[in-house]
């Protein structure tokens, strides 16, 4: 967990508590090496397990996902994009709908499995690319949809990219604790209903080829974080649609990863000012 003991201070990392309340400091010795100590500090902010210097996401890597979309077939090479890392945001963090989306209403969750790079990967094999991985967590691709297709110039990066719009965390869970990413359920709720449920053993291009993919001719660098696609049941595709508004909570629990959860709030248009 990277959090902060108060809300000015430090960051810190550490290990949490079964109270949720403390944690164990994580330091670093002189060689490099990490270990857990025995002090505790008060988590009272909880930040985004990482600060990531990319932010790679992949669309349409479910089959169920990819048809509801009304894509005929599923995609032949993993459909790579950017969302800005000015859009991470912690869990228990608002996602905030900016006026510019709010009318008619077009933002929506993703729940999706995320992976943290930790050492320069370039040109792997998919033989080879989960020994690149430093860890897993869980992401929300919050999405605007209009900016998404007309309003973004036909590129996905301004719908993705609002400020809020990546929830991450809330755990690092480090990658020799996950022995294969492509058997974790997920499960999306927006305020305690299941709108999305799936295996990651579902996903079209496996953990372990996108990275390999992202990699040709291109070094991932630690700190990248790849998000891997959502499954089935966003709201756009529901009938009828269901975009998020403020009040709504949304939950994104990963098998073995934790539960990623997040309020909705929205601009009013008066400056600072936000509906709750
Ligand atoms: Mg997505």
């Amino acid at each position: 967990l990277r959090f902060e003991e108060d809300p000015s201070g430090a960051e810190h990392f550490g290990v949490l508590e079964d109270s949720g309340r403390e944690a164990r400091l994580v330091t670093r010795g002189a060689d490099g090496s990490v270990s857990l100590s025995d002090q505790r500090l008060k988590v009272q902010a909880v930040l985004p397990p990482v600060d990531p210097v990319f932010v790679y996401g992949v669309g349409l890597n479910y089959k169920a996902h990819a048809a509801e979309t009304g894509m005929q077939s599923p995609p032949r090479h993993p459909v790579a994009f950017a969302k800005a890392v000015t859009s991470v945001i912690g869990h228990e963090q608002l996602i905030v709908i900016p006026q510019c989306c709010s009318e008619p209403a077009e933002v929506d969750f993703e729940g999706e499995l995320a992976v943290v790079i930790g050492r320069p990967a370039r040109d792997v094999s998919p033989a080879d690319a989960l020994s690149y991985v430093m860890g897993y967590t869980i992401a929300n691709d919050v999405t605007a949809r209009r900016w998404q297709g007309k309003k973004g110039g036909g590129q996905w990066l301004r719908g993705k990219s609002f400020d809020t719009f990546c929830p991450l965390g809330p755990f690092l869970v480090p990658a020799g604790k996950v022995p294969d990413p492509q058997a974790l359920t997920l499960e999306t709720r927006l305020n305690g209903e299941v709108v999305q449920r799936a295996s990651t053993a579902d996903m079209i291009f496996p953990v372990a080829e996108i990275i390999s993919h992202l990699s040709q001719g291109t070094t991932l660098v630690p700190g990248t974080v790849i998000l891997t696609g959502t499954p089935e049941g966003v709201g756009h595709a529901r009938d009828p649609p269901r975009f998020l508004a403020a009040g709504d909570v949304v939950e994104v629990e990963i098998e073995g990863l934790g539960v990623l959860r997040n309020r909705v709030a929205a601009e009013t248009g008066r400056p600072g000012e936000l509906k709750l």
